[in-house]
């Protein structure tokens, strides 16, 4: 029974999605309809979801407060599975259009050039955006930048969002020991400070050229014992192909004598075979990109259990190509959506990576708000509150653009 003195607040749409019920869904269920109610009334008490039922003026409780949302399609509040808060501060610096190499080389120099209360106020702003855009949960990459995540963590909490933190080991070296394990240096620093960092944190890679096998491996070891998501960027550009197979390419020019250890090898294996001979594959990690894998890796990442999240807007600013995303829907992988960060798309609204698939691939609208909702909660691990208007969960929602309503 609830208080008989607590609010009830009567959110009117023209429709509402709630995804009650609903599961995480693969391959063919990504398709089914979408429950949905017509002239609907979202009840929240205290915060909760009551109810979603039918509009009926005369039968909500005096007191009730209405707030008429218009002719707009309500649905769960959305997961950003990936972005990059903490490189907010460089929108609109950097190189597109030219390829994955060019735009490394144009954001490598800028990397150290921030003043930290540039950075910090990007950080408000931009989780205050993705908060108004109807986002519940981030998955944000984060570390490399001293104090970065403190202050996502901050930004998150007074924008009443919350955050997965991908501490993200960068490069080969120091050589890496099982004491330094499991936060790169930053984080480290950070979750000494404030202990309670580290629930909402896991270790993260890079990627498979540039973050060293060990640390990949105890990083993933670390996330499945703990029941945390393992996060690392895969088969994002032909360049990271090449440089894996061949150990050539703008890439190796970009990090040889930096990055790359002195006398280092190419495992000469492409992006997805190459993770699955170091164990980072199965349930429980999250890759991020897969824009080159090809029709057998497709059924090699689905049969895994490893959760991808395509970023579509940052593939075509960088010109890395286009994920194959109709084989990946029907493959039966876990799939979900990010932005990336503001040094490779224009905002941080997940919703749009959406649109962006309805409109240039003609992705189904259910398939997509799936994605949107409960299966990145799903891809973070996270618990079933997140990604529907089920009875007794926190009543987030967002507005659905037009294009993904139904
Ligand atoms: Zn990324």
């Amino acid at each position: 029974m609830h208080d008989p003195a607590s609010r009830l607040l009567a959110i009117r749409a023209r429709t509402i999605l709630s995804l009650a019920g609903e599961v995480p869904a693969r391959g063919a269920r990504l398709f089914a309809p979408l429950k949905k109610m017509d002239n609907a009334v979202l009840l929240v008490r205290d915060g909760l979801v009551e109810e979603v039922r039918p509009w009926a003026a005369g039968h909500l409780p005096p007191g009730t407060e209405v707030r008429d949302v218009g002719p707009v399609c309500l649905a769960p509040a959305v997961v950003n599975a990936h972005t990059h808060i903490q490189l907010s501060w460089l929108a609109g610096q950097t190189l597109w259009h030219k390829g994955f190499a060019a735009w490394l080389g144009s954001l490598i120099p800028l990397l150290r050039s921030g003043q930290a209360e540039t950075v910090a106020q990007a950080i408000t702003e931009a989780c205050e955006g993705v908060a108004a855009m109807g986002t519940c949960h981030l998955g944000d990459v984060g570390g490399s930048l001293r104090g970065s995540v403190s202050c996502v963590q901050a930004a998150c909490r007074a924008a009443q969002i919350e955050v997965t933190h991908f501490c993200e080991w960068f490069g080969y070296g120091p050589p890496f020991t099982d004491d330094l394990f499991p936060w790169p240096q930053h984080c480290r620093q950070e979750i000494e400070n404030n202990p309670a960092l580290a629930a909402d944190c896991a270790p993260a890679g890079h990627a498979l050229y540039s973050t060293g096998p060990t640390v990949l491996q105890a990083a993933h070891r670390f996330c499945m014992e703990q029941g945390r998501p393992f996060s690392f960027h895969l088969a994002e550009s032909p360049e990271e192909t090449e440089l894996l197979t061949s150990g050539q390419g703008p890439l190796h020019s970009c990090y040889a004598g930096s990055v790359l250890p002195e006398g280092w090898q190419p495992p000469g294996l492409r992006p997805l075979a190459y993770a699955a001979s170091l164990g980072l594959l199965g349930r429980g990690s999250l890759a991020v990109h897969g824009v080159q894998l090809d029709a057998q890796e497709v059924d090699v990442l689905a049969a895994s259990g490893t959760a991808l999240c395509l970023c579509p807007r940052s593939n075509r600013n960088l010109a890395v190509g286009t994920a194959p995303v109709r084989a990946l829907l029907e493959s039966g992988a876990l799939l979900c959506l990010g932005t990336d960060g503001l040094t490779s798309n224009s905002d941080l609204d997940v919703r749009q990576e959406a649109v962006y698939l309805r409109e240039h691939m003609d992705i189904p609208p259910e398939a997509l708000v799936r994605m949107l909702t409960i299966n990145g909660a799903a891809a973070l691990g996270l618990a079933g509150s997140v990604g529907s208007l089920a009875p007794g969960v926190p009543a987030r929602f967002c507005l659905l653009p037009e294009a993904l309503t139904y």
